[in-house]
């Protein structure tokens, strides 16, 4: 993978997250849980949360992918911790922009709403990298809008 363009920093937190993902693994009594695969690269990801007055009480993810998926999925639970469905989505909206390479709505946009997860930026540079770096914010947005459904879901449409 093409890493190496990517500036050094980014790089390096982007390698951090992956090696050491945060929230991962698997939560017991979870509220949703669902499975996502991004069939081009071959990233599967297992997505697990409980919900407290409305909102993410905690997250886990477990699955195997690229550098980009897993770093991605890390970053994505970190920010996503205690907000509600309705930020979540703002966030995830903006996870998408960001890596397709839209412009920012206005200055800092991206960092103000997607916290850490903003260094992700430079995937708009490798498309075939995209769908990795959407697969965990797509997961989790599916299992805020699906109806309280226990059973896992795999859609396959990353
Ligand atoms: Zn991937």
């Amino acid at each position: 993978m093409a890493l190496s363009r990517l500036d050094n920093l980014y790089r390096q937190m982007i390698l951090e997250h992956a090696d050491h993902p945060h929230h991962h693994g698997t939560l017991e009594g979870s509220d949703r849980q669902l499975e996502l695969r991004n069939p081009t690269c071959g990233d599967v990801l297992i997505l697990q949360l409980r919900m407290k007055d409305g909102r993410i009480s905690d997250i886990a993810f477990s699955g195997e992918g690229c550098t980009i998926s897993q770093a991605s999925a890390s970053m994505m639970t970190d920010e996503v911790i205690s907000r509600t469905p309705e930020e979540v989505e703002k966030m995830v909206m903006a996870f998408s922009d960001m890596v397709t390479g839209k412009e920012e709505p206005e200055e800092d946009y991206y960092d103000d709403v997607l916290g850490d997860a903003s260094v992700l930026e430079g995937v708009a540079q490798f498309p075939a990298r995209i769908k990795c770096a959407t697969l965990a914010w797509k997961a989790v947005y599916q299992a805020l809008h699906e109806e309280d459904e226990e059973e896992s879901n795999d859609r396959g449409n990353a």
